[in-house]
């Protein structure tokens, strides 16, 4: 498949790097937990990873990444920094601390986690990442949980934003945050991907292709996520959930089953508001 095409295994960050559609999401595991879910999920063939300072599972993750064995050159790496850093020179030192718990000498993408506005630095914040990604410290960078209007200012700044992560889901489809995304060419990552095993699991808009297509609705759920273009981070930490929902590249959706899924979306903001929540 093409890296690019909508459904594809991986799409195009910044020019020559891919980020692989489905990654595995590690809050909120910790400890060994941790560094248990994701040496067996690189075994199972994850090769995209996604963790943040805040999880605080940083070291765990890196010691999974060890114990897996695998050489850092094949996997795909994100995490995320606190609104204490925000700022050109507070984003260099998250950088060394964060690569130094994860034991790695780089990222293949940096977020800044959550915008903070009214402490005012996020534009800071990624005038210090694309400075990073300019040096070669960080293959890609992006933001999570930022509205239209902290991205216009991110964009009036001069600077591309290459993906936002936010929560997005079947009954959450941020319709006009997408569009807002689709029409800068940013990639949407989605977070929460599942609802956390939300019940619109168990609905027949979803549990109806399951069956015809002898899938389970959470694999239904991920592809209607890749085909609309997304990246997704679904967290399982059980042996056969990963596999499952890494496993959804080998079939497809029609459109009236993508259009069925795309009903369920009930106009419910995130369950975070950006504006006033941080950390
Ligand atoms: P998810 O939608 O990924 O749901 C995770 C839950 O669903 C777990 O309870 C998991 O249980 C269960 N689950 C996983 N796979 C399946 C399956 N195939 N069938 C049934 N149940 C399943 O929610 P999260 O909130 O965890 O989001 C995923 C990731 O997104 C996080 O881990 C984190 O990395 C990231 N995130 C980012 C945020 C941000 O601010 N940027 C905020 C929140 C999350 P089990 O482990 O037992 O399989």
């Amino acid at each position: 498949m093409s890296a690019t095409t909508a459904g594809g295994t991986t799409t195009e960050l910044v020019p020559g790097v891919h980020i692989p559609r489905i990654g595995l999401g590690t809050w909120p595991l910790v400890g060994e937990d941790a560094a248990a879910a994701v040496s067996q999920a690189i075994a199972n063939g994850y090769r995209h990873l996604d963790t943040a300072e805040n999880y605080g599972n940083e070291e765990a993750v890196g010691e999974g990444i060890r114990r897996s064995g695998i050489d850092r050159g094949h996997l795909f790496l994100t995490t995320k920094f606190n609104t204490r850093w925000h700022g050109r020179t507070g984003v260099r030192q998250a950088f060394a601390e964060a690569t130094r718990r994860l034991g790695t000498d780089y990222l293949d993408l940096f977020l800044v986690h959550w915008p903070n506005p009214a402490q005012g630095r996020f534009v800071e914040a990624c005038e210090g990442l694309q400075q990073l990604m300019d040096e070669g410290c960080i293959r890609s960078w992006g933001v999570s949980n930022f509205k239209p209007c902290h991205l216009q200012q991110v964009q009036d700044a001069g600077l591309r934003v290459p993906l936002n992560q936010v929560q997005v889901d079947p009954e959450h489809g941020q319709p006009a945050q997408l569009a807002y995304h689709a029409g800068q060419g940013m990639v949407t990552a989605a977070y929460s991907p599942l609802g956390r095993n939300g019940h619109f699991l168990s609905n027949p808009a979803i549990t109806g292709p399951a069956l015809d297509l002898g899938k389970t609705p959470a694999q239904i759920v991920l592809r209607w996520h890749v085909q609309h273009g997304r990246v997704a981070i679904p967290k399982s930490a059980d042996h056969r959930r990963q596999r499952e929902n890494l496993d959804v590249f080998s079939f497809a959706l029609t459109q009236p089953q993508l259009e069925a899924i795309d009903a369920l979306e009930t106009g419910a903001p995130p369950r975070l508001d950006s504006d006033t929540y941080f950390h």
